[in-house]
């Protein structure tokens, strides 16, 4: 099989105004322009045109952090796939924690959203992730399958080769506290064995997973050492400029 090529995706989540999202692309674009793996940064919708433009030139791809399920109609403050496709979006996030914590997302919303994004030809990054609580319980290998099988619900293999995963503990976005190689490596394996029984092992291989939750440019190597993480969903360290370079510099 190829190589899978990773892909270190920056997550903004609701930071930055247009002006400092074209400055912070300015400084980013010559620190990735050697960049081996993949780069996307997704950036919120009102930036997304701004970001477009600064990134001109260089290998980073456009993201957005979620998108309706709906093509059009009376759903008032959402956007559809096709209202991003057009502003030359490449990666959409759907079913981020913060989404299905703050948002009602359901695994149901997650799917319905997840094709919406790829009928649209846009590729997903789609998050799964257990909490503290689920994890102590030991219910994360169920939480995961039960995340990963409501999102992919008819989604087709062909589908799922637009399809990123991210795996994204709960407990550790945002928080400071990384999931070890080894648990992070050991969930990431989890999910790929989900594909193969669903999809196939030629499927499941050349799947991308990447891994998500406070990785920086200190964490970053030995959790993209695992041989079942194929880069990683950045949020705090993608704000700045120094620091998401050198996490893009660890994803050979
Ligand atoms: C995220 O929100 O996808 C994330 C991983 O955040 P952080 O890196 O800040 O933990």
């Amino acid at each position: 099989f190829a190589k899978r090529t990773p892909l270190v995706a920056g997550n903004w989540k609701m930071n930055l105004t247009r002006a400092a999202a074209g400055a912070l692309i300015g400084e980013m674009k010559p620190l990735l322009k050697d960049a081996s793996c993949e780069v996307a940064l997704c950036v919120p919708f009102t930036d997304l045109e701004a970001a477009g433009a600064a990134m001109a030139g260089s290998r980073i791809r456009l993201g957005a952090q979620n998108c309706h399920w709906a093509a059009s109609g009376a759903f008032t403050g959402e956007i559809s796939a096709d209202m991003l496709r057009e502003l030359g979006v490449a990666y959409v996030i759907i079913g981020h924690s913060e989404r299905r914590q703050y948002f009602g997302e359901s695994d149901q919303t997650v799917n319905a959203r997840a094709k919406a994004a790829l009928s649209a030809g846009l590729r997903v990054i789609l998050c799964v992730g257990e909490t503290l609580e689920q994890r102590e319980a030991g219910e994360m290998e169920a939480v995961i399958r039960r995340q990963m099988a409501g999102a992919l619900e008819g989604i087709t293999g062909e589908q799922l080769r637009e399809m990123v995963i991210a795996y994204e503990p709960v407990w550790a976005i945002g928080t400071g506290k990384t999931a070890t190689a080894a648990q992070a490596g050991e969930v990431c394996g989890l999910i790929r064995s989900f594909l193969a029984e669903h999809y196939g092992a030629e499927a499941a291989d050349g799947m991308r997973i990447q891994y998500g939750g406070s990785m920086n440019a200190k964490n970053a190597a030995e959790l993209l050492a695992q041989k079942d993480i194929d880069g990683g969903l950045i949020g705090g360290a993608s704000l700045k400029a120094p620091d998401f370079a050198a996490i893009v510099a660890a994803a050979k």
